[in-house]
C-alpha cells in the first residue's frame, strides 16, 4: 500500500527499527524528571535546531497536538488577536481562539487571492497565520512572512503543521511556530512541537497568565530544566531524535520537496480531468497538493487508486467532494510519485 494521505501519513521506514531500539534502550520506563530524560530532550532540541535551521535563542517545547497548541496560544496571550484564514484548519484555530479569548478576531481571505493584511492595525498584539493550509493545499511563503515581520511588532504565531520538516521556513520571521509530527516528520501521531522566540516568552512573562498546566510560562519553566509540564510522549521524542539524526538537513530536504512539487504541478498540465485547485503557482503548497475535478469523477478516482493500492487524501471541509489531496512529505519516495503519476495518466487524462 502506498499512502499519500496528508496526516497521519507515511512513516519513515526506519521507524520500525527505532521502535525496537527505543524499547531496548530502557528510556521508555524512565521518569521524565530523570537526567536520562533531560538528556534526551536536550539532544533532541539541539538536533532540531541544527537540522531545521532554528535560531539558537528559540525554545522548543513538546505538546500533544497542534490543536493543543492553538489553545496554549490563546490561554497564554489574552490580548487582542487577529487570525487569518482561508481554509478549515485556520478557521478551526480561529474558532478555538474565540472560545478562550473574546478579543479574538478573524480575517478570511480567498484561496485565489493570497493573504490580505489590510485589516492589520496597531490594536492587535498577536496574529495567527496558517503557513500551510492542509485542507486546500495553499501556503503563505517566506517572503510574505518576512514582510509581515517588518511591519508588525506584536507576536506572530504560525501553524506549520504540514510543512515544518519538509520545507525551509525562516523561523526568525515569526515568534511561535508549531506543528504536530504525523505529517512532514514521518512519525506516529500524538505529539507536537512548539518553537518560541525570546519575545514570545518575554510577552508571556509580562502578561503573567499562568493559569493552566500548559501555559507558555509553565512550558518554559520546565523547559529550562529540559523537563515537561506533564509526562510527555517519550517514545515520540525518542523517534523524533532518531529521525533528526538521520536527516540530511532542511536545505537538502527543501530542495527535494520543491523539485518534486514543481515536477508534479507541471505533470498535472497533462491531465484533463484533474487540475490544481489553485491557479496561482505562488499560492500553491509545496507539501500538500489539492487537485480538483468533477465530484463523481473524484469519487471513482479514489476507488480506482485504492484498487491499485494507492491511497489519496480525501478532500477536506468545503472541498470534500471535489478534490483529492496528495501529500508531498519527505518520507514518500520519488518512485512512489512515479507510480502515482502513471496511474493518474491512465485514470485522469
Ligand atoms: C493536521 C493539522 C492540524 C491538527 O493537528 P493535530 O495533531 O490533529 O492537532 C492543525 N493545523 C494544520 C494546518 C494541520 O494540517
Amino acid at each position: 500500500m502506498i499512502t499519500f494521505y496528508p496526516g497521519p501519513s507515511k512513516l519513515f521506514p526506519e521507524i520500525k527499527g527505532y521502535l525496537a531500539e527505543a524499547y531496548d534502550s530502557g528510556i521508555l520506563s524512565f521518569n521524565h524528571r530523570t537526567t536520562e530524560f533531560m538528556l534526551l530532550y536536550k539532544q533532541c532540541e539541539a538536533l532540531l535546531k541544527s537540522k531545521l535551521n532554528i535560531p539558537e535563542d528559540y525554545a522548543i517545547y513538546f505538546c500533544s497536538s497542534a490543536t493543543e497548541c492553538w489553545e496554549v496560544i490563546s490561554q497564554s496571550y489574552n490580548v487582542p488577536s487577529l487570525y487569518f484564514y482561508n481554509g478549515s484548519f485556520g478557521e478551526k484555530w480561529f474558532n478555538s481562539a474565540k472560545k478562550i479569548n473574546t478579543r479574538s478576531f478573524g480575517n478570511h481571505f480567498s484561496v485565489d487571492a493570497g493573504l490580505n493584511t489590510d485589516n492589520l492595525t496597531e490594536q492587535y498584539e498577536l496574529i495567527g497565520i496558517v503557513q500551510n493550509e492542509t485542507s486546500n493545499g495553499t501556503h503563505v511563503n517566506n517572503s510574505v512572512l518576512e514582510e509581515l515581520r517588518n511591519r508588525f511588532k506584536g507576536i506572530i504565531a504560525v501553524d506549520c503543521t504540514s510543512s515544518l520538516g519538509g520545507i525551509k521556513l525562516n523561523i526568525a520571521a515569526a515568534d511561535i511556530w508549531f506543528a504536530s509530527v504525523q505529517k512532514c516528520f514521518g512519525l506516529p501521531s500524538g505529539m507536537a512541537l512548539m518553537i518560541c522566540s525570546p519575545s514570545a516568552i518575554q510577552k508571556a512573562k509580562e502578561i503573567k497568565s499562568n493559569r493552566y498546566y500548559n501555559d507558555i510560562l509553565a512550558l518554559h519553566e520546565n523547559y529550562l530544566n529540559y523537563q515537561t509540564t506533564h509526562t510527555p510522549n517519550i517514545l515520540n521524542i525518542y523517534l523524533l531524535k532518531k529521525v533528526m539524526e538521520q536527516s540530511e538537513g532542511i536545505d537538502k530536504i527543501n530542495k527535494h520537496i520543491h523539485h518534486r512539487a514543481v515536477d508534479f504541478y507541471n505533470y498535472t498540465d497533462s491531465l484533463r480531468r484533474l487540475k490544481p485547485m489553485v491557479a496561482d503557482p505562488d499560492l500553491r503548497s509545496q507539501t500538500v497538493f489539492a487537485l480538483q475535478g468533477d465530484a463523481a469523477f473524484i469519487n471513482s478516482l479514489k476507488e480506482d487508486l485504492r484498487k491499485q493500492n494507492i491511497i489519496a487524501g480525501n478532500g477536506y471541509g468545503q472541498w470534500k467532494e471535489n478534490t483529492i489531496r496528495i501529500a508531498n512529505f519527505p518520507a514518500i519516495k520519488d518512485e512512489e510519485f512515479e507510480i502515482l503519476k502513471s496511474e493518474l495518466t491512465k485514470l485522469a487524462r
